[in-house]
């Protein structure tokens, strides 16, 4: 697979997750609970961490929420983001309650004063602040100054938040650049790669419900990794936040930046496929051998066509196809490249996924 060199820029860390430099892409996503519901929040957090969520966000609109923070950084597996719009006053809080990065703008806060006692507070916990400029609500100055052309619009944004940081000799700084429309955060994070040197939050944002939205992530954050742009990402779904989690690290495996999961290649079937149950056998496949997070590749082909060839690539594989000398319809289980048994069909999967479980034991990436 094609390796994409990555842009080179600072990293920071948030708690123990270090962003950028050569560090890993890491997933983030945000709770959709009420945070001063900390039990609520504390499951969801807990739900995400073991789906592989790295960074948690949570929305701090109120005292309350504030209030709420420090019960809920104190328990959370993962490192714990406040969200936090305009009011100072939160931001101030939400530090003091050991919040591990903050999403803030520091150009919407305000008075001179108030930027500086947030931005003095964050540095004295080296606290990371993401800018995150969205196209849906870009200042009027800059809405106004480029009007047709909204990525620069963006990036014109992004930097005036980044310089109000850099003025207070603050740098441990990552930056977003949002929208819901693909082409225009792929435009707004190429033209920010260049103009400075902060990490990269990838996301199309309000990308819609899990179908045209992880289309849309897909695509966009799909683009930039592949471009060797972003140090971290979240996929925005309506819906199941842990969705967000699967589908982010289905993006890094097809681009080879993860290896730690199944990949699962199974052909699109046709008129020769040979087997009634297919999508049923992939489905069984893909829902055993996903649970066992196998660093594997493994192939389910429909027909002797192509079935054997792909196998033959995959660690494992099988192929349907072919009658046996009862006349029973069989298939071939290929395993390192080689037809390991000829079985019959119904016998065919449960031994796929058995055999890929002893693979994956010999490798030791799996206890025994
Ligand atoms: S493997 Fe066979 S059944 Fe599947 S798409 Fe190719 S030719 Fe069709």
């Amino acid at each position: 697979m094609q390796s994409f060199p990555r842009r080179k820029c600072k990293q920071i860390k948030v708690r123990n997750v270090e962003i950028g430099g050569t560090s890993p892409i890491s997933i983030q996503s945000m709770c959709t609970t009420d945070t001063k519901d900390i039990e609520a929040t504390l499951e969801q957090i807990r739900t995400l961490a073991v789906a592989g969520c790295q960074i948690v966000r949570v929305a701090v609109p109120n005292a309350e929420s504030a209030n709420a923070l420090s019960s809920i950084v104190k328990e959370s597996l993962i490192p714990v983001i406040a969200d936090i719009h305009f009011d100072w006053r939160l931001a101030i809080k939400a530090i003091e309650a050991g919040i591990d990065g903050l999403r803030l703008n520091p150009g919407n806060i305000g008075k001179k004063e108030r930027v500086q006692e947030v931005v003095a507070a964050a540095k004295e916990r080296m606290l990371p602040i993401r800018i995150g400029v969205n196209a849906g609500s870009l200042e009027k100055e800059f809405a106004e100054k480029y009007p047709d052309n909204i990525p620069l619009a963006m990036v014109e944004s992004g930097l005036s938040h980044i310089r109000i940081l850099e003025d207070l000799n603050y740098d441990q700084i990552k930056i977003s650049l949002k929208a819901s429309d693909v082409q225009t955060m792929i435009q707004a994070y190429r033209l920010m790669a260049d103009k400075c040197d902060y990490p990269l939050h990838l996301g199309v944002t309000e990308a819609g419900p899990v179908g045209s939205g992880s289309i849309k992530s897909a695509i966009g954050i799909g683009t930039l990794l592949a471009e060797g742009l972003g140090d971290t990402l979240r996929v925005s779904l309506t819906g199941d936040p842990v969705r967000e989690i699967e589908l982010a690290k289905q993006i890094l495996r097809s681009l080879g930046i993860r290896k730690d999961g199944l990949n699962l290649i199974s052909c699109p079937t046709c008129g020769r496929i040979a087997t009634k149950n297919f999508e049923e056998w992939v489905l069984k496949v893909e829902r055993e051998l996903d649970k066992l997070n196998l660093p594997l590749t493994v192939a389910v082909m429909g027909c002797a066509v192509n079935g054997p060839g792909e196998s033959a690539h995959a660690d494992i594989g099988v192929s349907f196809g072919g009658i046996g000398p009862d006349g029973v319809p069989v298939g071939i289980l290929v395993k390192n490249g080689e037809i390991y048994k000829r079985l019959p069909e119904s016998e065919l999967i449960p031994a796929l996924i058995e055999e890929a479980t002893i693979l994956a034991k010999a490798k030791n990436l799996i206890k025994a």
